[in-house]
């Protein structure tokens, strides 16, 4: 079904630029919806079933600037933010910094990605800045530095629907406030509101990409780092307390000039971005790091038939503390027929049927023994690092 185009275009070209937009928080079910989401399938390559390291900003950005996952880079908590083995594990940063791109990245605080092999690391005020307007003056800024002949990577992080949330709900309510669960409509309407926004940001900045003719020689990744809960399992009021879909599959559209648009319904995870932008512009993995867990796309983008790989996730559940736990006590691993969570915390497993029950409303530990060996075996091996 999908066809690579212009082998020949692909192997003369010179480097491409990389920009990343990630909408913070975006769920992949509003995305599947919006015209302004489903409008970039005409050009990308959009993965329907993407699976996330981690329900939060970090350790989820993290895994995806790495192609690795937390457990090993260091970065698997909110409290290890600083703890990124960068002797051992290369970002997409460091690559890109080394081919000579100038490297520039945005976001609302320094914590969300790795800081290594950027050139300038903005922090911008997640209350006040107009990120439209601010990102567009930083693609024009780009733009001039492409046009003196040197590529850029620019990671631009969208965290109004983080900051909305953060405003309205996690200030205002805990993981197990009756106010909060009993009121799924209110909570529906308050992150329409929040991703409609996103909406409008996301179509201006492709505008502006698209006017300063930035297409053809970039490639381009839009991507939800995590959901956001609107009161689907009591306990979790936003994200980050557990291994459930509605955080943990997202959304992600990759673009280049010399592939052609299509839809991918196989699993893949967060992890394997990296690897696959690293393939397209033809700048080999560096064997004396770490291997990467990420594996990269090309093959399946190009139509060849893979097994799929599984997709692990953890988190910290801080159940009725203020903070999440050090260390991650509620791990998951899944395919797209079946997923386990082990809550480490006290130690009960959960098995669901995705193809049947995508909601996790029907645990069914216990019903099927192969599975869950098979997935305990897989979960084992993804942990024991
Ligand atoms: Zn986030």
């Amino acid at each position: 079904m999908v066809i690579l185009i212009n082998k020949n275009s692909l192997e003369n070209n010179t480097k491409k630029n990389v920009i990343i937009i990630l909408i913070d928080g975006g769920r992949v079910d509003f995305a599947s919806k919006s015209s302004v989401f489903n409008k970039l399938k005409d050009n990308f390559i959009s993965f329907e079933n993407s699976i996330t390291y981690a329900p939060y900003t970090t350790a989820a950005m993290h895994a995806v600037l790495s192609g690795c996952y937390g457990n090993r880079t260091g970065v698997n908590s909110y409290w290890n933010v600083f703890k990124f083995k960068n002797n051992q594990f290369l970002t997409l940063a460091d690559y890109l910094n080394e081919n000579n791109y100038y490297t520039f990245a945005d976001g609302h605080t320094e914590l969300i990605i790795p800081k290594f092999g950027f050139d300038e690391f903005n922090i911008h005020d997640e209350q006040k800045t107009d990120l439209i307007k601010w990102h567009s003056e930083l693609l024009e800024k780009m733009k001039k530095i492409h046009n003196n002949g040197k590529n850029f990577f620019l990671y631009l992080h969208y965290s109004k629907i983080h900051t909305g949330i953060s405003n309205e709900v996690l200030k205002v309510f805990d993981n197990f406030s009756k106010d909060y669960f009993d009121n799924n409509e209110l909570n529906f309407n308050r992150y329409s509101k929040l991703f409609h926004n996103a909406e409008i940001y996301l179509d201006s900045v492709m505008n502006k990409i698209s006017e300063l003719d930035l297409l053809k020689n970039s490639i381009i990744l839009v991507l939800s780092d995590h959901g956001i809960s609107i009161g689907e399992k009591v306990g979790e009021r936003a994200y980050g307390a557990f291994c459930y879909d509605y955080t943990l599959k997202t959304f992600a559209y990759l673009y280049n000039s010399d592939i052609l648009p299509a839809t991918i319904q196989s699993q893949v995870r967060h992890i394997d971005y990296m690897p696959t932008i690293l393939e397209m512009l033809k700048i080999p993995i560096n064997t004396s790091f770490e291997k990467l867990d990420g594996k990269s796309l090309m093959s399946i983008i190009n139509g060849i038939n893979q097994p799929e790989n599984f997709a692990f996730s953890e988190t910290g559940n801080p159940l009725n503390e203020n903070a999440p736990p050090k260390t991650p006590n509620t791990k998951s691993i899944r395919n797209s027929s079946w997923k386990l969570i082990h809550n480490e915390y006290n130690d009960t497993k959960e098995l669901y049927n995705l193809e049947n029950d995508p909601n996790e409303e029907k645990n069914i530990i216990g019903k099927n023994p192969e599975i869950e060996m098979k997935l305990t075996k897989e979960l084992l091996e993804h942990t024991e690092n």
